[in-house]
């Protein structure tokens, strides 16, 4: 069975309704329609400069952390420390490699080594704000300090030739106090942006969308929409943001602050060893985060109506 949103249908409706709209995925969003208090749509701007205007029953702001509707004041957004920044880059991958998910520690910074098959999609999480004094270092003997935290890959340091090849990710974890205000809903990273740890920012995403087509399809089908129906989406989903976002809270404080900070992560480096062998050797506990990262603390199911 193909799942199929019914939600695009109508946001496809929406826009056949709309005469001046074409779907163009150049299109960006300049700024929100605000009539009565209530959003009604955006306003849009083409790469050549062509402006217009959507109307919509709702809003959805799923634009990523610089979202528009992080302008609004009255949604409120809440910041939390961060200790670090993430460097991210790519090396080729041999097929004698290990596979999956590799860590690695270095002197105050941390690697982790996504199997992306044909590459390692490769994170060196540094201290926050460091990236201009560690760049200035030069990129040799980053490379010479990456290799040294993951030994096995310093046969193919040479791949990365410049400095632009390493993108930095400013890490960031936030969350809007309030993901809605009448004709409008953020989901995804406009309503909170996620730690990089456990990579799991996009399954929040996706489960958010999950959860929003499951509210307001029918109600949006019905044309009976009302701000019951967005806030349930809210209500949904903060659980599993503010239970994923405690985790990354302790994970920044207990292991990547004092790791980055040139301190040993739990204080000990044995009780670090023993913690690491009951959750990589035990069945169990191997199994509870798996599930966490990928479904979340509460699954998202598509309404069967969604599906053909
Ligand atoms: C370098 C890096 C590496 C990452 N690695 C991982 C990982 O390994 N695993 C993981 O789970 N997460 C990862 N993340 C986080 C993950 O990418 C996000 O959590 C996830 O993509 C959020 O999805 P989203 O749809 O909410 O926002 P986004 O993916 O940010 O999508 C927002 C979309 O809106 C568009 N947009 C923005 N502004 C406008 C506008 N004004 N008008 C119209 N369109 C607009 C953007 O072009 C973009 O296409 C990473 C993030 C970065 C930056």
């Amino acid at each position: 069975m193909v799942p199929q949103w019914d939600l695009l249908d109508l946001l496809a409706d929406e826009a056949a309704r709309e005469p001046s709209f074409h779907l163009r995925m150049d299109t960006a969003a300049t700024g929100f329609l605000v009539e009565g208090g209530r959003v009604r749509g955006v306003h849009h701007r083409t790469a050549d400069g062509t402006t217009g205007t959507l109307r919509a029953t709702l809003t959805v702001a799923c634009d990523g952390r610089g979202s528009l509707a992080r302008r609004l004041p009255e949604l409120r957004l809440e910041r939390f420390p961060c200790p670090m920044d993430a460097w991210w880059f790519r090396l080729p991958r041999h097929a004698d490699d290990p596979s999956g998910l590799v860590g690695g520690i270095g002197d105050r910074f941390f690697t982790a080594l996504i199997d992306r098959d044909d590459y390692w999609q490769c994170a060196a999480l540094i201290p926050k704000g460091t990236d201009a004094e560690r760049r200035a270092e030069g990129l040799e003997r980053f490379m010479t300090r990456f290799a040294e935290a993951a030994p096995w890959l310093a046969d193919r340091s040479d791949a990365v030739t410049s400095w632009d090849e390493v993108k930095l990710l400013d890490v960031r974890l936030d969350r809007l106090r309030r993901w809605h205000r009448p004709g409008l809903l953020c989901i995804g990273d406009a309503a909170h942006a996620m730690s990089p740890v456990g990579g799991i920012g996009i399954n929040l995403a996706v489960q958010d969308a999950v959860a929003a087509a499951r509210h307001l399809v029918r109600p949006l089908r019905e044309g009976t929409l009302g701000l019951n129906d967005v806030r349930r989406v809210q209500y949904r989903r903060w659980p599993t943001t503010v239970a994923t976002q405690r985790l990354q809270r302790l994970a920044h404080a207990q292991v990547f602050e004092p790791l980055l900070a040139g301190r040993t992560a739990f204080g000990d480096p044995a009780r670090a060893k023993r913690m690491t062998e009951l959750v990589t050797e035990s069945r169990w506990l191997n199994r509870v985060p798996a599930y966490f990262i990928g479904y979340g603390a509460l699954r998202e199911r598509p309404p069967a109506e969604s599906l053909r």
